[in-house]
C-alpha cells in the first residue's frame, strides 16, 4: 500500500533547490522555445510537432521512454467521451484526431507501484491578430521584460508543461529514485476538448492519480466546471404590418428568452457559489454572443437565433443543464421557441481524494509557501481522468485571466515557485 512521506528531510531537499536555482535560465530558455513553436491547434500540426519535440528531448533524456499515442479514428471516434470536432463549422471540417501529436512518456518503476500522471496540453490558442498585442512580434516572443515571460501560451499552458520538466529534470537527476511510475501526458487539442488525453486514456496504462499544470495561480484545484454551448431558436408569424400583434415577431420572442435566461444566470451563479471551491467566486455563469434573425424591418420576423454559453457546477450533468434551459421555455407563458445543446458541451468534473493535495500542501511547507484550494473555474481534461476512475488535482502557474488575451505573460518568480514545488512534491513521492 502506497504512503505518503512526512515531509522531506532539509538535507534531500537543499540540493535540489540549489541545483535548480542556479539552473533557472533552463526553464526560461524552455519556455521561450516552446512559445516560439507557435503550437497552435488550428493550423497543420507543425507547430505542436515542434513542441512535442521538445518535450520529448526533455523526457527522453531522464529515462521515459516517449511514444507518440496513436488509436485508431473508428475505436476514438466512438467513445462516448470524443469530442466531434470536425462538427464545430468550416474551420475544422478536416479534423483529425490524429493531426497533432500527442505523446505519452513513461518511467517505469515497478509493476507494483502506484502510477501518477503529470499532464500537460502543448497546444495553444491562436493569435488572430498580431496588432492587439503591445508589440506586434511579442505573442511568438517569449520575451522576458522584467518580472513576466511573454507570449502564447506562457500561461496557458507552456509554463506548466516547462515547469514540470524542469522539476523532473532536477528531482531524477538527483540520485533519487521515484517510489511510483511517471506518466507524462504531453497531449494536443485541449483546446478544442481533449481529445489529445482522451486517446492517452485510451491507450493507458490507467494510473492512481493525475495532476495538470493548467493556470490556477498556484491553488489547489480538485473540481472544475463544465461548459456548454446553447444554440435558442424562436419562431414569430410573419403578416403583414398593419394584421401584426404584439409579441408575434420572432424578436419579440427571442427578447424574452434572453430575459429568462438572465434569471437561470442568477441561478446557475447560485448553484456554483453552493460547490466547495467555488464559495468566494465571482464567475458570470451564462454569456449570450450571437443573435441574428428577421427579413425585412416591416415584417414581424419569422425566426430568430439566439448563442450562447453557460457553465455548469462541478456536479451537474449535461441533462440537468439540457432540463433548466427546457424549464424557461415552458414556464409561464410557453414560448414558441426550442433550446438544444450543441456538441460543443462538456461536464465539469469532481475530486474528493486526499492524496495529491495533502502532498502538494506538505510540499508547499517544506517551502514555507502555504497553498490555498479553490475551484478551477473553466473546464479542462480533467473531467476525462475523473470519468474513467482517476482522481485529479489541477495545479499551475499563471492566471487564468491571461489565457487566451493579448499580451499573455507568465511571472517567472511564480513558474520558479511551481517548479520548486514540483520538485519536493515528487521528491517526497520518491525514495533516498
Ligand atoms: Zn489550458
Amino acid at each position: 500500500m502506497y504512503k505518503e512521506r512526512v515531509g522531506l528531510p532539509k538535507e534531500i531537499l537543499t540540493p535540489i533547490l540549489a541545483s535548480m536555482e542556479k539552473d533557472r535560465p533552463y526553464l526560461e530558455n524552455l519556455v521561450r522555445d516552446l512559445i516560439r513553436c507557435y503550437p497552435t491547434y488550428i493550423e497543420d500540426g507543425d507547430g505542436i510537432k515542434a513542441a512535442q519535440s521538445i518535450v520529448r528531448r526533455e523526457l527522453t533524456s531522464l529515462g521515459f521512454n516517449v511514444e507518440e499515442v496513436h488509436v485508431q479514428e473508428e475505436i476514438i471516434k466512438n467513445h462516448p467521451l470524443y469530442t466531434r470536432v470536425e462538427d464545430w463549422g468550416s474551420q475544422f471540417e478536416h479534423y483529425s484526431p490524429e493531426q497533432n501529436v500527442t505523446q505519452s512518456g513513461l518511467l517505469h518503476i515497478d509493476d507494483q507501484a502506484p502510477t501518477i500522471v503529470l499532464n500537460g496540453h502543448v497546444d495553444v490558442e491562436p493569435v488572430f491578430d498580431p496588432k492587439t498585442w503591445k508589440d506586434p512580434t511579442l505573442w511568438r516572443s517569449g520575451a522576458i521584460i522584467g518580472d513576466r515571460i511573454y507570449g502564447r501560451g506562457a500561461t496557458d499552458m507552456l509554463g506548466g508543461v516547462a515547469g514540470l520538466l524542469f522539476s523532473l529534470r532536477h528531482v531524477l537527476g538527483n540520485s533519487l529514485g521515484p517510489r511510483l511510475n511517471i506518466v507524462f501526458h504531453s497531449v494536443a487539442d485541449e483546446e478544442i476538448g481533449g481529445n489529445g488525453t482522451l486517446k492517452c486514456l485510451i491507450n493507458g496504462p490507467k494510473a492512481d492519480w493525475a495532476l495538470i499544470a493548467e493556470p490556477t495561480g498556484l491553488t489547489i484545484s480538485q473540481s472544475s466546471l463544465g461548459f456548454h454551448h446553447f444554440r435558442a431558436k424562436s419562431w414569430g408569424t410573419p403578416v403583414h404590418m398593419s394584421q401584426a400583434s404584439e409579441g408575434q415577431s420572432a424578436i419579440d420572442v427571442v427578447v424574452e428568452v434572453h430575459n429568462r435566461l438572465n434569471g437561470l444566470r442568477t441561478k446557475l451563479k447560485q448553484i456554483i457559489a453552493n460547490e466547495p471551491g467555488f464559495r468566494k467566486s465571482n464567475v458570470n455563469p451564462l454569456v449570450t454572443g450571437r443573435v441574428a434573425g428577421g427579413q425585412d424591418p416591416a415584417v414581424p420576423a419569422e425566426q430568430c437565433n439566439l448563442e450562447g454559453v453557460l457553465f455548469s457546477s462541478p456536479r451537474q450533468t449535461r441533462q440537468e443543464i439540457k432540463n433548466l434551459l427546457d424549464e424557461i421555455l415552458v414556464s409561464d407563458p410557453p414560448l414558441n421557441a426550442s433550446i438544444s445543446l450543441t456538441n460543443m458541451s462538456f461536464d465539469g468534473a469532481n475530486s474528493s481524494d486526499r492524496t495529491i493535495p495533502d502532498a502538494l500542501i506538505q510540499a508547499g511547507k517544506s517551502l514555507n509557501t502555504s497553498l490555498a484550494e479553490s475551484g478551477f473555474p473553466s473546464p479542462c481534461d480533467m473531467r476525462l481522468y475523473t470519468v474513467t476512475g482517476t482522481p485529479t488535482t489541477i495545479f499551475g502557474p499563471g492566471n487564468l485571466t491571461e489565457a487566451h488575451a493579448p499580451n499573455e505573460f507568465l511571472l517567472r518568480d511564480e513558474l520558479f515557485v511551481f517548479s520548486q514545488i514540483i520538485a519536493a512534491f515528487i521528491a517526497n513521492l520518491s525514495k533516498t
